[in-house]
C-alpha cells in the first residue's frame, strides 16, 4: 500500500499529485452529472514536517487538514507567515482542547458533543472569531468511530442553534475501513440521504447542506455519492509512516 503513495519532495511533485487529484474528482463529477466546482479539496497535512508543507503551499494548498489540534496549533505558529494559509481541524476534539481551535481554526470538521460545542462557542466569542463546523456522524456502525448515530443527529443539530458563533457547514464522516467498495459507498449514501432528510425539516436559516466525505482510498466514490468536500492526505503528500489506527483510536 505505501509505494502507492510515493513522498512529494518538490513543488512540481505536488502540483503534479494535486492535479491527478483534480482530474479523478472531475471524472467523478463527469460519470455523475455533477459541477466540479462543487467540490472542495482539502489537502491533509497531519504528520507532514514544516517542509514539506511550505512545498505543498507553493503548490497551492491554501487550507489545510490536520487530525490533532495541539499538531495543526504548532504548525500555525510555525508557519504564520503564509498569510493565507488556513486550518482545518478534521480529528476528534476533547473539550479541554476546544480552547486552542477557538484560537486559530478556521474550521472543525469533528464536532459530536454538546459540551464541546458550548466551550467552543464560549471561547470563539472571547476571541471575537467565528468557527465553520461539520457535525460528525458514525454512517459505519463501527462502535470504534467516533460521531453521532444518524438518529441522533437532528436533535443535536438543533442544540447548536444558540451557538452563534459556530457556523454549522454540513456532516463529515469516515466510511468504513474496508477493500469492500460496496460498503464504503453505503456509508456515503448514508450520510448523504441523512443530509436530504435533515435539509427537509431544518430551522430556518440552518440548513447543513454539505457532505464531508472521503479520503486518498475512496474519494472517487465520495464525489459519485454527492460530498462536498473530501480530505486527502496520502494521495497528495505521499504516504505516511504512522498506522492510521493512531489517529482514529479505539474510544
Ligand atoms: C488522515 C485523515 C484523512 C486523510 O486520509 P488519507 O488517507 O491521507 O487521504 C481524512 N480524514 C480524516 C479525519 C483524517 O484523519
Amino acid at each position: 500500500m505505501h509505494n502507492l503513495w510515493p513522498r512529494a519532495e518538490s513543488v512540481d511533485d505536488f502540483r503534479i499529485n494535486l492535479q491527478a487529484v483534480r482530474s479523478r474528482i472531475e471524472d467523478a463529477c463527469r460519470r455523475t452529472g455533477r459541477d466540479p466546482d462543487s467540490v472542495r479539496l482539502l489537502p491533509v497535512s497531519k504528520t507532514m514536517d514544516e517542509a514539506h508543507i511550505r512545498l505543498a503551499y507553493d503548490a497551492g494548498c491554501d487550507f489545510l487538514g490536520e487530525n490533532k489540534v495541539q499538531e495543526a496549533w504548532r504548525k500555525s505558529q510555525l508557519m504564520s507567515d503564509l498569510s493565507p494559509l488556513k486550518w482545518s481541524v478534521i480529528g476528534h476534539l476533547q473539550s479541554n482542547k476546544a480552547r486552542l481551535v477557538a484560537k486559530f481554526a478556521s474550521e472543525f470538521q469533528a464536532l459530536d458533543s454538546l459540551h464541546t460545542a458550548e466551550v467552543l462557542d464560549r471561547r470563539l466569542q472571547q476571541e471575537g472569531r467565528e468557527l465553520d463546523v461539520f457535525v460528525q456522524v458514525n454512517t459505519s456502525h463501527e462502535p470504534s468511530k467516533y460521531g453521532l448515530t444518524p438518529d441522533e443527529t437532528e436533535t443535536f443539530l438543533r442544540q447548536l442553534t444558540p451557538f452563534s458563533s459556530l457556523n454549522v457547514k454540513g456532516l463529515m464522516t469516515l466510511a468504513e475501513f474496508t477493500t469492500d467498495a460496496k460498503r464504503v459507498r453505503e456509508c456515503f449514501i448514508r450520510l448523504r440521504t441523512l443530509r436530504d432528510r435533515l435539509c427537509e425539516t431544518a430551522p430556518a436559516g440552518f440548513l447543513p447542506t454539505q457532505l464531508s466525505m472521503g479520503m486518498s482510498g475512496d474519494f472517487e466514490i465520495a464525489v459519485e455519492e454527492g460530498a462536498t468536500v473530501v480530505r486527502v492526505g496520502q494521495a497528495i503528500f505521499g504516504a505516511r509512516s504512522l498506522p492510521d489506527d493512531y489517529f482514529w483510536p479505539t474510544r
